[in-house]
């Protein structure tokens, strides 16, 4: 019985083996793929005497890509519980709060999350937050008192 534990354990480790290989099998051949299709293009544009297709500028344009997902990844974060984000006909764009200001794309929306206005603009809704959050506390606080000793009047 623990023999055959053993067994099907051991196969399910090479079965990922298997799968794994299998994956980076279809990776290499659909490089090669677009390498080959890549050539035939290149093939036919001499043909209509146009520039060949260079594949670095593929290359160049993924990690832009990339780097702009994370652009929205940060604003997306930055929106929670502070920032909305609204999309209206009027006026589309992002929405700040805050300033109660609309940039016209996120990258206008970085650059203004990141301004000095914004920033102080963000510093004093903050301070408010916080002011009322004192002042729950300090009735909290009272009424506490005023439980704890109830003998003595609040208007004697
Ligand atoms: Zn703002």
């Amino acid at each position: 019985m623990a023999g055959s534990a053993y067994g099907s354990g051991k196969a399910q480790d090479t079965d990922f083996r298997r799968k794994w290989d299998k994956a980076e099998y279809a990776a290499r051949a659909k490089e090669r793929e677009a390498r080959e299709r890549l050539l035939d293009i290149n093939a036919e544009r001499k043909r209509q005497g146009l520039p060949p297709i260079h594949r670095k500028k593929e290359e160049e344009d993924e990690p832009k890509q990339a780097l702009k997902a994370r652009e929205e990844k940060i604003v997306l974060d930055a929106n929670v519980g502070k920032i909305q984000v609204v999309q209206s006909a009027r006026q589309p764009g992002f929405y700040c709060k805050a300033c109660d200001t609309v940039c016209k794309d996120s990258a206008n929306y970085l650059d203004h999350i990141n301004g000095r206005k914004h920033q102080m603009n963000m510093g004093v809704s903050m301070k408010i937050e916080r002011a009322s959050v004192d002042s729950v506390k300090d009735r909290l606080a009272m009424l506490k008192r005023k439980k704890e000793a109830p003998e003595k009047t609040e208007y004697g």
